[in-house]
């Protein structure tokens, strides 16, 4: 028999068992399905990742600076009094920009980071500050996925496509979605891996979307002051209703009172939309504009035993309301 017969010979059997095996798998989905038993689930779709994420998609995302976090004391403080302390100790920090609510202070390292947090506590001395960058998350909104799909489902596929997956839930809308479809927020860590998840294109089957999450101003639970979260807060203690230093918890305000503003004094909670304080308000934009709420940034000074009394000799400030340590 010639070369090529004999090829199509074993072509030919190898289609007659593939026809037989779709027939047998036929016949046994029919038989199942006879006896009230449902078949296997229909396979899912497949989830394709890009090679490189998209430089335009990564750039939706604030970058992670690996730097010391700031500092901001919530009361003005007469520095005079305590730097050379703090210089006695051998913390390294810049020379501190004065604002008209907060005092922003840089420090060297992460370490005296630390010393000075630790040192304020000690010294009940009101301050936030923000949480170690190398433990920040990145959180990604994935558009594009029906309503049916099982979240776990979801979890597993990224994970086996090593993309490493904090949380994953599904997000609230308010509104009725009419193509049945939903949003899942998913929580990944703030470096290389975690940033594989925006090679995603296609999830179980179905094209997705990334974005991030649109940011809401962000209120502290404990103090009342925009911009920080109670989790790094070491501020003074505000209720939200009226404005004296308890947790709103242990508010003793009853309904018929008026509320007072932690924050401007006025007559509404410290949550109140239009409030002057409030991101996002009109009058905060304004005030941000006038540099009324930011301390105004100078080049950084790292402050020694040398330069401190030159640094702090024409301080403005009122010593009569400022802490004296
Ligand atoms: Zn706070
Ligand atoms: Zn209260
Ligand atoms: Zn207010």
């Amino acid at each position: 028999m010639p070369k090529k017969d004999k090829k199509k010979e074993r072509k030919d059997k190898k289609n007659v068992k593939k026809t037989n095996d779709a027939a047998a798998a036929a016949a046994i989905t029919a038989a199942l399905l006879q006896c009230n038993i449902s078949p296997q689930p229909m396979p899912k779709g497949d989830t394709i990742l890009s090679d490189e994420i998209e430089p335009n998609l990564l750039s939706k995302w604030p970058k992670l600076r690996l730097k010391v976090p700031p500092i901001f004391l919530h009361q003005p403080v007469d520095f005079e009094h305590y730097v050379k302390k703090i210089l006695n100790k051998g913390i390294k920090f810049y020379q501190p920009n004065r604002g008209k609510v907060y005092t922003r202070i840089m420090c060297e390292t992460f370490n005296d980071h630390k010393r000075l947090t630790q040192y304020f506590d000690k010294e009940q001395i009101p301050y936030h500050t923000f949480g170690n960058p190398t433990k920040r998350k990145m959180k990604v909104v994935i558009r594009g996925l029906p309503e049916a799909l099982d979240l776990d489902e979801i979890k597993e596929t990224l994970k086996s496509n090593s993309i490493p997956i904090i949380r994953l839930h599904k997000m609230k809308t308010g509104e009725v979605r009419r193509d049945n479809s939903m949003l899942v927020l998913a929580v990944v860590p703030h470096d290389e891996k975690g940033k594989h998840i925006l090679r995603v294109k296609q999830l179980l089957g179905h094209k997705v979307v990334l974005e991030p999450p649109r940011d809401k101003p962000k209120q502290c639970y404990r103090c009342q002051k925009w911009g920080h979260s109670q989790r790094y807060c070491h501020g003074q203690v505000k209720c939200v209703k009226c404005g004296e230093n308890h947790l709103t918890q242990r508010c003793q305000k009853k309904p018929e009172e008026r509320p007072k503003c932690a924050n401007c004094k006025e007559t509404h909670t410290a949550s109140f939309r239009d409030c002057v304080y409030t991101r996002g308000s009109y009058d905060y934009s304004l005030m941000q504009f006038l540099g009324l709420l930011k301390p105004c940034f100078k080049p950084r000074v790292l402050v020694t035993d040398d330069n401190y009394t030159t640094l702090y000799r024409n301080v403005d400030y009122d010593k009569k309301k400022t802490k004296t340590l």
